[in-house]
């Protein structure tokens, strides 16, 4: 079965199935294996720490696939704010034509991208932000529900929801985020009207991701339970795996008078979290998670994981078509 979305034609990709950009998971490596085995992977251009080693690395990433990737651009508060044009100009220099955007104020990035004549899909966890997206002029929205790792603003609204009123609203394409990680997620989302979905933390646990063994195995060991928000009470809520520095920060920002930023700054600092995928310590920094962590049972290849996915969306659609038949079946009694 052949799963043809708007997506899968805008993209030229086989399967519609998008691997989100995530801070020093979307390496070539992990993006190249994502593309070769019919989906977009997202090389994180934050992730490098120079534009021009962006450059370098989707040079690397073409040397793997020769097929469509993209480059994810991320504008969050930062403790060192990035030089986001500089990113942005050396993608679209060598050749990118696919960007993924999140965040705050993404209306220059988004113009100057579309300028370039590039494909945007752009993040949102709200209605009226997709709305005004679309104004923008991106070309797919990433509808990004409550479950989802890192972060899910300020709103506190479900993907099963946020999806169906996003059916209701959008004129652009739009897929699904947050709260994916298996074949009936995947299907499921296409029932509600998404031309395809946007996966994180299923991929950092596959065999081509960059992060340590460890925090793989995990992963696999870990329930729905083991996730919680950090940096409520800043408007910059991120969900993250639930571990001795994030419960210190909830604790923290919990105190009567509350926190500043500068409170949290060590203990919730990039740098620190980027440790524990390199070391394999879970409980040396914060590190995002999805609460598919409790759905995620293995460690597959991207090669693998796309095949489960497209023989499982056969299955289950072969099921409900089984379904609706019996049950449209007009009566045989007479
Ligand atoms: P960092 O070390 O600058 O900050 C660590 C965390 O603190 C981040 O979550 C950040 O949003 C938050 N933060 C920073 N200043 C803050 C403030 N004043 N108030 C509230 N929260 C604040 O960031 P990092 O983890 O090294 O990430 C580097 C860059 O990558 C950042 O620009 C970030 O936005 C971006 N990023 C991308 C992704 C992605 O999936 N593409 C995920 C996370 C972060």
């Amino acid at each position: 079965m052949s799963i043809v979305t708007p997506i899968t034609k805008l993209l030229n990709i086989r399967v519609p199935i998008v691997q989100g950009g995530m801070q020093w998971v979307g390496v070539p490596r992990l993006a190249a294996a994502v593309s070769e085995a019919g989906g977009l992977g997202i090389l994180t251009g934050l992730t490098q720490p120079t534009p021009e080693a962006l450059r370098q690395a989707i040079r690397e990433t073409r040397k793997l696939t020769s097929k469509p990737f993209g480059v994810n651009i991320t504008l969050l508060p930062t403790i060192n704010p990035p030089d986001y044009a500089g990113y942005s100009r050396a993608a679209v220099e060598e050749g990118v034509k696919i960007f993924e955007t999140a965040g705050n104020n993404p209306g220059p990035l988004i113009k100057y991208f579309k300028e370039n004549g590039c494909i945007v899909i752009h993040k949102c966890t709200t209605i009226r932000h997709a709305k005004s997206s679309e104004r923008l002029g991106v070309d797919i929205l990433s509808i990004d529900g409550f479950e989802c790792a890192g972060h899910p603003g300020e709103d506190d609204i479900g993907g099963l929801y946020l999806l169906a009123r996003a059916a209701q609203e959008l004129k652009v394409p739009y897929i699904a985020s947050g709260g994916i990680a298996d074949p009936r997620g995947f299907v499921a989302a296409l029932a509600l009207g998404a031309s395809g979905v946007n996966m994180g933390t299923r991929f950092m646990c596959t065999v081509e991701s960059p992060i340590h063994q460890n925090i793989k195995d995990k992963i696999v060991a870990s329930t729905e339970r083991d996730t919680v928000h950090i940096f409520r009470t800043m408007r910059n809520t991120a969900r993250v795996f639930k571990n001795k520095v994030s419960m210190e920060v909830v604790r923290i920002e919990g105190r009567p008078g509350g926190a500043k930023f500068e409170d949290i700054r060590e203990l919730v600092a990039g740098s620190r979290g980027r440790q524990v995928y390199e070391l394999g310590d879970p409980d040396y920094g914060i590190w995002s998670a999805g609460i598919t962590v409790g759905l995620i049972n293995d460690i597959p290849t991207c090669e693998e994981l796309f095949k489960r996915f497209e023989k499982g969306a056969q299955m289950i659609v072969s099921g409900l078509t089984s379904c609706v038949n019996i049950q449209d079946e007009p009566s045989r009694a007479k």
